[in-house]
């Protein structure tokens, strides 16, 4: 398998999600992933789990057979500052964190530089590692300013499958998305795959973004999901 980790999947826990924690692994285990992260909905989104859900993940096997497992959260933006929803003291005691703009959490809108500003913001916070399937048409933003950004403050910009599936929610963003790859590729800027898993057969599968890949050509070196080595270089406090 080229790419062999996926760092954003759901459980039960979020509430409108299907399978155990469990389920993930042992998905993510037979279909040969070496790595994945537990990224549940942090405590704005409406039916998930609570402070309490992060705070005991780390009970969780750090590793089952030759898949490695860490604790993550996908954080709910809460406005142009980059406020997040879980306190710091949470957000240390796990390996992964995603942040990503949710429209029951912070109003979409259609102002390019508060969205711009509260990504930037949100990439500002050392505890942050990625900013979730950027390319939402209910946020538009300035692409160059966040792949930038995205560089100078070592914050992962997240291709997500679920994006460029017709029935998702955020549906229509393809053309953002290859903008966003095409400026990655002429800044030199690394980024990661993530499925959004909310089943988890859907972990692992990138299916929806390959054919973007390959029509920008983009160079397989600046995607972090085929080396683990290549991954954990970003994030120092995972290592
Ligand atoms: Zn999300
Ligand atoms: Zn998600």
């Amino acid at each position: 398998m080229k790419y062999i980790l996926d760092v954003h999947c759901h459980s039960v826990a979020s509430g409108h999600a299907y399978s155990t924690i469990t389920e993930n692994i042992n998905y993510a285990k037979n279909i040969g992933l070496k790595l994945i992260a537990i990224t549940d909905h942090a405590p704005k989104m409406p039916g998930s789990c609570t402070n309490l859900h992060f705070l005991n993940l780390n009970i969780l096997p750090k590793k089952v057979d030759d898949l490695e497992i860490l604790t993550g959260v996908e954080l709910n933006i809460l406005d142009i500052n980059g406020k997040v929803d879980l306190p710091n003291s949470i957000l240390k005691s796990l390996d992964l964190k995603i942040a990503s703009l949710h429209p029951p959490c912070i109003a979409p809108s259609d102002n390019i530089n508060d969205n711009t500003e509260a990504v930037i913001n949100t990439m500002k916070n050392p505890l942050v590692n990625i900013i979730g399937h950027l390319g939402d048409p209910r946020y538009p933003i300035n692409i160059d300013k966040i792949v930038k950004a995205s560089l100078e403050t070592n914050t992962l910009i997240e291709i997500n499958n679920s994006s460029l599936s017709p029935n998702n929610t955020r549906s229509g963003g393809k053309n953002t998305i290859l903008e966003i790859l095409n400026t990655c590729k002429k800044l030199n800027v690394p980024i990661i795959l993530g499925s959004d898993a909310h089943y988890h057969t859907y972990i692992g599968n990138f299916d929806n973004i390959i054919p973007l890949l390959n029509k920008c050509n983009f160079p397989e070196e600046l995607i972090v999901n085929t080396s683990i080595e290549k991954f954990k270089n970003f994030y120092l406090n995972i290592l």
